[in-house]
């Protein structure tokens, strides 16, 4: 299946565009981390002043390790900072930190896509794990089109997974903003720069759902009219 046909070159430009996606989130965490915040509190006080300003008195804290692996578990009520995020005092990390808050007031008010995503989570793991073995299955009982059409709809399950994470970002961001600068955690200077930030780590999010499109794409155009091409 792993065979270098013409359309492997879709994988290659996803991959390429998440690549560039990841690395520009890097840089721009990084240059806004030199920026050392008027306020001076780290992102863990900066998430837990949020939580406190906005009702939220059930979800904990916590340091984890790792590179920009900063989440929100709604499940857990836990909100978890990666290093660089948890301690430093930098415009970057406490927009970061703001982001994760976004999300936890996003879960305390219900926020549909939130709930949409949590409920589609399953549903998507199973399909992208199913997707390729009903394809080859479906091929090789002669080109089997029931198995290999429930093949490729079950790989567009992780597509519609990740369609549905792009409001969730986008709004906890939104969110974070808003919430930093009507709380002035960050000054009217320094907003911008956390708006930096919290966009290219958003962008990650629209490169991976591109290249799922892009490998979804791929496996219609090889195996969508579901005949040989001998
Ligand atoms: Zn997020």
């Amino acid at each position: 299946m792993f065979y270098l046909d013409p359309t492997y070159f879709l994988v290659i430009i996803g991959m390429v565009i998440s690549l560039a996606a990841s690395s520009y989130v890097k840089n721009t965490f990084n240059k806004y981390d030199k920026f050392h915040s008027k306020k001076a509190v780290t992102g863990t006080d900066a998430a837990k002043y949020i939580l406190q300003s906005q009702q939220i008195h059930d979800v904990g804290v916590q340091q984890i390790s790792g590179d920009l692996t900063d989440n929100y578990n709604s499940q857990k009520k836990l909100l978890s900072l990666s290093q660089a995020t948890a301690n430093s005092t930098s415009v970057a990390a406490i927009g970061v930190a703001a982001h994760e808050c976004g999300h936890a007031v996003q879960d305390a008010q219900n926020y549909f896509p939130l709930k949409l995503r949590a409920a589609i989570v399953p549903v998507a793991n199973f399909g992208s794990a199913a997707a390729m073995p009903l394809i080859i299955v479906g091929v090789l009982l002669s080109w089997n089109s029931f198995l290999i059409n429930l093949g490729i709809a079950a790989f567009s399950l992780a597509l519609l997974f990740q369609l549905v994470t792009l409001p969730v970002e986008f709004n906890a961001s939104k969110r974070a903003l808003t919430i930093l600068s009507d709380g002035g955690l960050l000054t009217e200077e320094e907003v911008p720069m956390a708006r930096k930030v919290l966009f290219a780590a958003a962008l990650t999010y629209v490169a991976a759902a591109f290249a799922t499109f892009l490998q979804l794409l791929r496996l219609v155009l090889l195996f969508g009219n579901n005949r040989r091409n001998d």
